[in-house]
């Protein structure tokens, strides 16, 4: 983006962890003509739709499509399952985690929120201690953030799961995979995940505009008796449309068309290969950041992030000067720290449609941006992430 008195040239590298960049056929895939949403050609582009993506949820039960921010997808899930006055279990793993406790508390729930350091994970332990001191089965849903994005921590999920199981309790298990679908390993079947909550500007390399809910029966069977008032929501209404192909109301056609064409792009670069990049980007860009002699927010390894890596900036250094001075000298975005972050961290996104050159590019930009701002560094993170690239 440039100001009209200014030009920057080559392309802007938008390296923030969403929205991230979008392929130029998906661009032109949405460039098509809207077509009419209750005309003969609708069906298949829905149901190829569905297919293709329960294949990325590793889902086959429903999947709801809509025109919505992120924030949409987590008030539907809410919604559709509970009922003002239930409690559900909620965890402060950052700012993501926080915003979403905001919406249930709105809409009327009770949060047993188990606070957090910004730094690690959902403690399954903790999962298992709550649900086993909740004998009266007052704890209606868990909430857990899959990839918290404001810290760059991948909570386990397998482990919450085990953990529920362990306690007996029969709470449903609601996650947050805005943005660590497509970027990690993800299986909402396997895992028992009764609604998992995403969006479209982040691994699915699509603009912001659209969110998804992929539901199990038992979440299905527990939406016909939650009483939350609510319309636009309706997973029934959804449902019954979707099976036709259709949907109960106008949807953002040209957002499928793009949805459409970059499903096509992951299943032909393969769901396993699509991680295997983004795990290995994100190791080569905590190379860069050990050899700069940085500190990543993520302190457990089995919890470090495919798709976004936060960065702390030394004491007495300002991480928002330092992403000024990198989008005006190398015309490069990086993530701001939300909340309690501000100011004290960067972050890198390695998300959705990148590859070696680009994370080469980006780490370069932040090497120069650190001398440019004297932000106390070692040099050599660019070329310690390029051996690791070129060795791995
Ligand atoms: C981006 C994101 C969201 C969604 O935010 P919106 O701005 O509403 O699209 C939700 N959760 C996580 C973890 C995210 O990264």
């Amino acid at each position: 983006m440039s100001d009209s008195n200014s030009y920057q040239p080559g392309r802007h590298f938008l390296q923030i962890p969403g929205p991230s960049n979008v392929p130029d056929s998906v661009l032109r895939a949405m460039a098509q003509p809207v077509i009419d949403h209750r005309g003969p050609e609708y069906p298949a582009l829905t149901l190829g739709i569905l297919d293709k993506l329960g294949r990325v949820f590793n889902s086959s039960g429903p999947l709801f499509i809509y025109p919505s921010s992120g924030t949409g997808g987590w008030e539907s899930a809410l919604l559709n399952v509970l009922t003002p006055g239930e409690t559900v279990l909620a965890f402060e793993t950052g700012h993501f985690a926080t915003l979403w406790k905001a919406v249930a508390e709105k809409l009327g729930l009770r949060i047993e929120w188990v606070t957090g350091d910004w730094r690690r994970g959902i403690d399954a332990n903790a999962v298992e201690d709550r649900l086993r001191a909740d004998r009266e089965h007052t704890i209606k849903a868990v909430l857990a953030v899959h990839t918290e994005t404001s810290t760059g921590v991948t909570s386990r999920i397998p482990a919450i799961r085990d953990a529920m199981d362990a306690s007996g309790h029969p709470a449903l298990l609601l996650v947050d995979a805005v943005s660590s679908l497509a970027c990690s390993d993800f299986f909402h079947d396997a895992w028992r995940v009764d609604v998992t909550v995403s969006a479209s500007q982040k691994g699915l390399m699509l603009p912001p505009g659209l969110s998804f809910n992929a539901v199990s029966q038992k979440a299905l069977e527990r939406a016909k008796t939650a009483t939350a008032r609510h319309s636009y929501w309706c997973w029934e209404s959804m449902l019954a449309n979707n099976e036709r192909g259709y949907f109960p109301y106008t949807p953002a056609t040209n957002l499928l068309y793009g949805l459409d064409q970059a499903l096509n792009l992951l299943h032909r670069e393969g769901m396993d290969r699509v991680i295997a990049r983004h795990s290995r980007l994100a190791a080569a860009t905590r190379v860069a950041v050990t050899a700069w002699g940085l500190e990543n927010v993520c302190l457990e390894p089995e919890e470090y992030c495919n798709s976004t890596t936060a960065v702390m900036v030394p004491e007495g250094s300002d991480a928002d000067a330092l992403r000024e001075l990198i989008l005006k000298r190398c015309n490069m975005s990086l993530g701001t720290g939300l909340g309690k972050l501000k100011g004290k961290i960067f972050r890198i996104g390695h998300i959705g449609d990148c590859n070696d050159l680009m994370l080469i590019g980006a780490l370069g930009g932040v090497e120069m941006g650190l001398s440019l701002a004297g932000v106390p560094h070692r040099t050599g993170g660019v070329q310690a992430a390029l051996q690791y690239l070129a060795e791995n």
